[in-house]
């Protein structure tokens, strides 16, 4: 099985050139068994390195308010492209290293898949760890015919083909030019978004078992009932809460104040609840109908049926009282 490469030379060039003092290393769940052999790799390029143990799934949570506190000089953010550029943090992105073999054997399958459903033209995407892949799988479909596009993205997009969990924009804009999505990669969470986010075909390509799978029949049309079936529940609430976290990327104050003004427009009643890490077990008793989530959209898509309390994004919030219609309904973007 491939491995995930995590070259940490940039990172200590990084801390010599910056002569840092105090760093906070930030390392993704999935990465977290490799914490003492990463911060090894650091010794003596840095006095004092603190791993940052709290949960991070994205770059869209930065350690900022921890800098300050630790008066730290430097942040290495482990596993994830850029979101938003600061001197005193350098990304170190891990990606796989797969052999042509590999690529061949992937694109092999895939090939078959899309004869089966007759689609010659499709849009490229994977998360950070994957998309060096992109250009040569894209190099091979088309001496087999098929046209296959890579986006560039919005602004928080780091690399060409590259999607968030909140963000799909590589793949909105080539659309109308393709009939499926072909996501390269493991693990579900960026492939279930591509469901929501779009109306075509998503194929899954996981190049660690040699899979490829067609994803969208048989989640799509559940995923759209569920989130039909809570709106039409918070269209009954009273007193809606609206959360708005301070993580460095997901923080949208603007978006939730005007929330909070088109809900009472209504005659209905909003607070405004402040945290970091948006949990369920926080709000025990808080005495509200609906919650209503400004952070992560991937919080209410993925597992609003773990939380007691009704929980729905800003868009579905804006149906509820009326503000929008059923048909606008998207899965909710931060600004690009
Ligand atoms: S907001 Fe959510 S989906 Fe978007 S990058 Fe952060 S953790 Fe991932």
């Amino acid at each position: 099985m491939p491995e995930l490469i995590v070259d940490l030379e940039g990172a200590k060039k990084f801390l010599r050139e910056k002569q840092a003092k105090t760093a906070i290393v930030q390392i993704p769940e999935g990465l977290k068994t490799k914490t003492t052999q990463i911060i090894d790799q650091l010794k003596g390029t840095c006095e004092n390195v603190f791993v940052k143990m709290d949960p991070c799934f994205g770059a869209c949570d930065l350690p900022l308010n921890d800098m300050k506190a630790l008066n730290a000089d430097a942040v290495i953010h482990i596993g994830h492209g850029v979101i938003h550029s600061h001197k005193n943090i350098i990304y170190i992105p891990c990606h796989y290293d797969l052999g042509e073999k590999e690529i061949e054997k992937n694109v092999s399958g895939l090939l078959k898949e899309l004869e089966k459903r007759k689609i010659n033209s499709v849009a490229l995407v994977s998360n950070v760890q994957y998309s060096n892949a992109l250009p040569g799988i894209k190099e091979k479909l088309f001496r087999h015919g098929i046209k296959s596009f890579i986006g560039k993205g919005t602004s928080r997009i780091a690399t060409q083909g590259q999607v968030l969990g909140c963000n799909y924009s590589v793949v909105e804009e080539v659309q109308p030019a393709v009939q499926a999505s072909v996501y390269f990669g493991d693990g579900y969470f960026h492939p279930m978004g591509l469901v929501f986010s779009t109306k075509k075909p998503v194929i899954v390509v996981n190049p660690l078992h040699g899979t490829v799978e067609e994803i969208s029949e048989k989640n799509r049309d559940r995923f759209m009932r569920k989130r039909f079936a809570a709106i039409a529940k918070a269209s009954q609430a009273k007193k809606f809460g609206i959360i708005v976290t301070v993580k460095s990327g997901q923080r949208q104050k603007e978006k939730a104040l005007k929330l909070k003004e088109a809900i009472e427009r209504h005659g209905k009643q909003a607070y405004l609840l402040e945290m970091d890490l948006v949990v369920e077990s926080y709000m025990t008793g808080i005495g509200v109908d609906c919650l209503v989530n400004t952070a992560c959209n991937r919080i209410v898509l993925d597992d609003s049926d773990n939380w007691k309390t009704l929980i729905i994004n800003p868009t579905e919030c804006l149906i509820a009282i009326g503000e929008k219609t059923w048909e606008e309904w998207v899965p909710d973007e931060f600004p690009h």
